[in-house]
């Protein structure tokens, strides 16, 4: 594997009848394995429990698609010492060795891609080709740390100085605590749970709630592939019971997130306390929300922007922290875009993912359903409804969702709803429609639709995003092509699937001998 540098993961081509077979007897496999009891792993140890909560099929409720131990905050304990102890050895483990991990787990992947894409489909309902362009990420994120390490335990550039022979080497920072998202289930635990342990830390994986068979899947791939017992320990339950004691422990030396805004900016908080027995300052690296825009100009190929800034808005139903929730569109083509997206959104189909085709899926739970209805509501009295609004039941799904000229000020167009709802807002001229888009506190993504070279080179200055693009959807971040993160409240910009991203799990150690 290390020989060869890094190209991403093909995506699966479901036009040929072998995928498409493929991937309807992958589906066929996991739904009679729905339904099973998962245990806490420990430090090796399968830990069962009677106090357990189901994740269900978001787009028929009542399918259960495992049930899994909600841990207490004595096994959160348990787990961060079990990772404690086993740091002791993993730290020792030479990075040749742990990255070896990492490439035998992506190549079980590839070998189970059709299955992992099921797992996604039926737990948090993607789409055939969504679930699968999340299984080419979590093997590009393995493929690209493992080469990473690699990478940074060569010997690192240093000035030569007379009489003295100098190195720099990073070595592990201790026990790290991940917490990653429901939305991008596979591709972001496994990304910021490997990143971690190649880099020679020991991790107590806490999966979102909604999203814990797939995590399980990572864990038997890793036990699979051989890696020593302790060095990932899985820790499911609810955030709001066992979060705080992950976060608080003085044996914690690090948080990884990816989540929301109120989570992250409150972990942000408590990791910076230092507790009785603590001998580090934490660290934390947190990646959260986002209220992205595609700004579209009078130089641009309308056809194009009109088809991106849906598939923005709506691919995984808007579940992406990378959406496109907010299309600024100058007052020249204004309207013939905005009769174009109208138009390309009500093709759109919604229903049984496990079907080919399907666009969208449900919504994930209950509350994600509330939530964003809620928020349709609000979105009636700041904008005009010119699409959707519409719910249907009894899976969580709601209509794709469109409000034209609303204020850049409403609550649509400011806050992230983080579901099928796109705001459409009027804009004077360029000037005026890039003020709109940095109207927000967060500055995930942006997409440019121009051709004018000076509004390119404007934006290359002013769009206040992480990840900004021209003539492209704003979602679909390819690892190693676009390193993923954000500015201001869509968090600590720690670029995920970059070259930067390994150093945050490191620290640098300077050696210096006179001779
Ligand atoms: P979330 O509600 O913040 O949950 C994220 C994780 O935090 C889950 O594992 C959750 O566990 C856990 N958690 C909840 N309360 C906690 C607490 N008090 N302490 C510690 N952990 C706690 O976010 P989500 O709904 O899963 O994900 C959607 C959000 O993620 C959106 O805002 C989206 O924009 C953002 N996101 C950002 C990126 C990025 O790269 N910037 C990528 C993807 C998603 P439970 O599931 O048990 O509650």
């Amino acid at each position: 594997h290390a020989q060869k540098s890094f190209v991403n993961e093909p995506f699966t081509d479901f036009s040929q009848e072998s995928n498409r077979r493929a991937q309807e007897a992958a589906l066929e496999q996991v739904k009679n394995e729905l339904g099973r009891t998962y245990p806490l792993i420990i430090g090796g140890k399968k830990i069962y429990s009677e106090q357990t909560f189901n994740s269900v099929n978001p787009g028929q409720p009542d399918q259960v698609v495992g049930t899994f131990v909600a841990a207490t905050r004595e096994q959160a304990e348990e787990a961060i010492q079990a990772a404690t102890t086993t740091f002791e050895h993993w730290k020792r483990v030479p990075a040749s060795e742990r990255a070896g991990y990492l490439f035998a787990a992506a190549d079980l992947m590839r070998q189970r891609r059709f299955l992992i894409n099921a797992w996604m489909v039926y737990e948090v309902g993607k789409s055939w080709v969504e679930a699968d362009v999340e299984a080419a990420e979590a093997i590009d994120f393995l493929e690209f740390y493992g080469r990473e390490i690699l990478r940074l335990a060569d010997k690192q550039p240093i000035t030569p100085f007379p009489g003295e022979e100098n190195e720099l080497v990073y070595i592990p920072l201790g026990v790290g605590a991940v917490i990653p998202p429901w939305n991008f289930p596979c591709a972001i635990m496994a990304g910021m749970t490997s990143a971690g342990f190649v880099s020679g830390n020991t991790i107590v994986l806490k999966p979102a709630s909604t999203a814990p068979a797939i995590a399980y899947q990572f864990m038997q791939i890793l036990e699979e592939v051989g890696l020593p017992a302790g060095v990932v320990n899985f820790l499911t339950g609810s955030g709001s019971t066992i979060g705080d004691a992950l976060v608080d422990s003085p044996k914690v030396r690090f948080i990884s997130f990816t989540g929301s805004r109120e989570v992250g900016t409150r972990i942000y908080e408590r990791a910076s306390k230092v507790h009785p027995g603590q001998l580090w300052l934490k660290r934390s690296v947190l990646e959260m929300g986002g209220k992205d825009a595609i700004i579209v100009d009078e130089s641009a190929d309308i056809e194009d922007a009109a088809t991106n800034i849906v598939s923005s808005a709506f691919g995984f139903q808007g579940q992406k922290c990378s959406a496109g929730s907010r299309a600024i569109i100058v007052e020249a083509v204004y309207d013939d875009i905005l009769q174009r997206v109208v138009e390309k959104t009500k093709k759109l189909t919604m229903g049984d993912v496990t079907q080919q085709g399907t666009y969208m899926g449900a919504v994930v739970d209950a509350n994600a359903k509330k939530k964003i209805l809620e928020y349709i509501e609000i979105g009636k009295n700041e904008g005009k409804l010119v699409l959707g609004g519409g719910e249907q039941g009894p899976g969580y799904f709601i209509e794709p969702t469109i409000f034209a000229d609303v204020d850049p000020q409403a609550r649509i167009a400011r806050e992230e709803i983080f579901g099928p709802v796109l705001a459409v807002m009027k804009a004077k001229d360029f000037d005026h429609a890039l003020a709109i888009a940095n109207n927000t506190e967060y500055g995930l993504t942006g997409s440019l639709y121009s051709t004018n070279r000076e509004h390119i080179a404007r934006a290359k200055e002013e769009y206040h995003v992480g990840n900004l693009y021209f003539n492209r959807k704003c979602t679909g971040a390819l690892v190693g092509v676009h390193p993923f993160g954000g500015f201001n409240m869509s968090g600590t910009d720690s670029k995920a699937g970059g070259r930067d991203y390994l150093l945050l799990f490191t620290q640098a150690k300077a050696i210096s001998e006179k001779k």
